[in-house]
């Protein structure tokens, strides 16, 4: 058999191939052409009307080979046409997730390169400078130190963020405030190289428990005065109705 004759048996075969999707209990539309792979093989497409898949087309692959004169079907497959409606491109689950996504029993892991990190016996400069060249240099050396610390990357990236964000200077509470969190009673210095910067509140009836600037600051400063008589807002200073002088409107 030749080529030729080979070829254009499976082209003809739209048959054989609209049979193939019917018995996988497909409904194949009109048939919408036909494309020879190679001189064995023949692509036959037909219109699908399946729900999702806006045009996309059903094709079936039909073959031949040299000791048959048979034509064979050998693969049906739902392939997009121009203008299909398609899947938005795989993103990986690491570049995806964002600060503020992680939820009970979920697990992120750093990467080994995470350039916010080091190796445990890396000096970052990042100690409390009662215990630098004791407390830590010992624990590194007997093996009791951290396997990772924060690297000077990974420090200024967090200092940023705070500094920037909701407990840093310019958000509106601390323009609003009178004293800086750096002088109030409820402010508790971070230890290590962010010990200037960077304390943790520990006022209930503020950011308590969150990082906050040393520069950031709110109304309830452990040195606001208490209002004069009265126990309202020291926002406001108690009204005296006795001083009020009442004229006689005109
Ligand atoms: S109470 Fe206000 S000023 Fe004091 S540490 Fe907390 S946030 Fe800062």
């Amino acid at each position: 058999m030749s080529t030729a004759v080979q070829t254009v048996q499976l082209t003809d075969a739209v048959t054989t191939a609209r049979e193939a999707l019917i018995a996988m209990g497909e409904q194949p539309g009109a048939h919408l052409g036909a494309h020879a792979e190679d001189a064995w093989a023949v692509s036959h497409y037909f219109a699908a009307d399946l729900p999702g898949y806006r045009g996309w087309r059903w094709c079936v692959v039909v073959a031949g080979s040299p000791d048959s004169d048979e034509a064979t079907v050998s693969e049906v497959v739902l392939l997009p046409s121009d203008g299909a409606l398609l899947a938005p491109d795989w993103v990986p689950w690491k570049d995806r997730i964002t600060a503020g996504d992680l939820g009970p029993g979920d697990r992120l892991a750093a990467p080994a390169d995470d350039p916010r990190l080091v190796p445990g016996y890396v000096d970052t400069e990042d100690v409390d400078p009662i215990d630098a060249d004791q407390v830590g240099q010992v624990a590194a050396e007997i093996g009791l130190g951290r396997k990772r610390l924060l690297s000077l990357d990974g420090r200024e990236q967090a200092a940023q963020r705070w500094y920037d964000g909701e407990f840093g200077p310019e958000s509106p509470i601390a323009r609003g405030a009178d004293y800086p969190c750096g002088t109030c009673g409820f402010y508790l210095p971070l230890a290590g190289a962010l010990h200037a910067a960077f304390g943790a509140c520990a006022n209930e009836y503020s950011a308590d428990g969150r990082v906050v600037s040393a520069e950031y600051g709110c109304g309830a400063h452990s040195d606001v005065p208490e209002p004069r008589g009265g126990a309202g807002s020291p926002a406001y200073d108690a009204y005296d109705d006795g001083s009020v002088e009442i004229v006689t409107a005109r």
